[in-house]
């Protein structure tokens, strides 16, 4: 089990002067959020001071996560990976997003360059009232021109704010475009058994974080990091190398499993850095041309699969919006805290500006049911939706465990205002509520109550065939 770390293990290094200045109400409230990662040890000014530098680094300590956290890039879209303190996702929330890159190289035409970066940077993609997004940019170096190199860099770097992987292992290559955008703060990919003591060089002398890479052998893995930790490096992130075909898939899977348990389960702390897990290497499969559909869908389900296992950077290649959708989507998944479900405020929303005589929705408060029926609900010409307020759970779940009854709902109805919102006097409930309409008709007196479909995709048929509050006479 994971170490839990309580808000007294944190207050006791705070200055406990309960000054506001971090925006907390006192330094209790601070620690609580420090625990939970909701907010930084930066965040509170004071503890810079000089008499707290005992403090300060005591903190830091009780804070490290067994997984270290690791940031890249600067400004609004740096990114930080790592900072896992579980193995199993339902022990205590993952925090740090797997943070997604997709790859560019050097010899590519400039414009196309520029495009493919615009597009990453740009991608969005709204799921349950949330923004999903592309991460950085991996730059790999396929010329062997330090100039090439360097230029597409700062290309990068000039039009995008996209942290970056710089991918090559020629430390001459590499320098020059640290010069170009080392004060970008990229990822340095990689430090191997031949190359480590100059790229110790580089990622000291540029600030930036280093990828550790030893193919199929973690116990060299262990050892470059111990070597990189005692030349000061404790920025690093691990590459086991990623295996993508036949029983290669397996040993990724496995090596990458045995790397978290090991920095997890046994401290190991030269191994407790985050994971670069590289399912664009698929394209380098003799056959992946062959079949390129079937290669795409390997890509993004490998992708899926190194994330459960525990990938803290993915590096993509495919960009098609289906390849991407799952990978994103599941990442949506695994990252939210599972001890609270997703939820929105139990209130009444508007869809597409309704009027008096929009028909008039309730449903329960989970996100998801919420965004699938508002979509629904906006396919059938908009209207009024009440959520009432179930703690996030989903529709048949709270029926079945009375969450969601007729005098919830009833009282919901009328402490958000809809039964003024509506003249036709009726409402419509989801079909999996069906049970609680005879007695909220009678709760809701003079109210019709239609019994909606159970697939809320049928909204718009049923508002086109059934609902028809005026031949009721209402
Ligand atoms: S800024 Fe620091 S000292 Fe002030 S209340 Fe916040 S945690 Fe406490």
């Amino acid at each position: 089990m994971p170490k839990i770390l309580r808000p007294m293990d944190v207050y006791k290094y705070l200055p406990g002067t309960n000054c506001g200045k971090c925006g907390e109400a006192n330094c209790m409230a601070f620690a609580t959020k420090l625990i939970e990662r909701q907010v930084s040890i930066e965040q509170c000014p004071e503890i810079f001071e000089a008499k707290y530098k005992d403090k300060l680094e005591a903190m830091r300590e009780v804070l490290r996560a067994p997984v270290k956290d690791v940031t890249i890039g600067v400004g609004d879209r740096a990114v930080t990976v790592g900072g896992k303190v579980c193995v199993y996702r339902h022990e205590l929330t993952w925090y740090h997003p797997t943070a997604i890159a997709i790859d560019v190289h050097d010899e590519m035409p400039e414009d196309e360059l520029v495009k493919r970066v615009e597009q990453v940077e740009n991608f969005v993609f709204e799921r349950i009232g949330m923004q999903l997004k592309l991460d950085m940019v991996a730059l790999r170096c396929v010329s062997g021109s330090p100039e090439k190199f360097a230029k597409a860099a700062d290309i990068i770097g000039k039009k995008s704010k996209l942290p970056m992987i710089l991918c090559t292992f020629n430390p001459d290559v590499m320098e020059e475009a640290l010069i170009a955008v080392g004060d970008k703060r990229p990822l340095i990919y990689a430090a191997n058994e031949r190359n480590w003591k100059e790229y110790a060089k580089l990622a000291s002398k540029y600030q930036c974080p280093l990828t550790v890479s030893a193919p199929g052998d973690l116990s060299m893995l262990k050892s470059l990091c111990r070597s990189l930790r005692k030349y000061g490096l404790d920025d690093l992130v691990l590459d086991p190398g990623t295996y993508l075909v036949g029983e290669g898939f397996n040993e990724t899977i496995n090596m990458f499993t045995m790397l978290r348990m090991t920095a997890i389960e046994k401290e190991d702390k030269d191994l407790g850095y985050p994971l670069i897990a590289v399912p664009a290497a698929i394209w380098l499969s003799p056959k992946a041309k062959e079949d390129e559909a079937s290669t795409k869908m390997q890509e993004s389900y490998m992708a899926c699969a190194l994330m459960s296992r525990y990938a803290d950077i993915l590096v993509l290649h495919s960009f098609d919006i289906w390849v991407l959708l799952p990978i994103l989507t599941w990442r949506q998944n695994l990252y939210t805290d599972p001890r609270v479900p997703l939820s929105v405020k139990p209130t009444i929303y508007e869809v597409k500006e309704p009027t008096e005589k929009s028909p008039l929705y309730v449903t329960c408060n989970s996100a998801l049911t919420y965004f699938l029926i508002r979509n629904d609900v906006e396919a059938a010409g908009g209207g009024w939706i009440v959520c009432v307020d179930t703690g996030g759970i989903s529709l048949q779940s709270s029926v079945a465990g009375k969450r969601f009854t007729a005098d919830m709902v009833a009282e919901t109805l009328k402490e958000t205002g809809a039964l003024e919102k509506v003249k036709h006097k009726s409402v419509i409930i989801p079909g999996y509520a069906a049970r609680i309409s005879g007695e909220l008709e009678d709760m809701l007196k003079d109210w019709k109550v239609f019994v909606g479909p159970r697939d809320s995709s049928a909204i718009p048929s049923f508002i086109e065939k059934v609902w028809k509050p005026e031949m009721e006479g209402k």
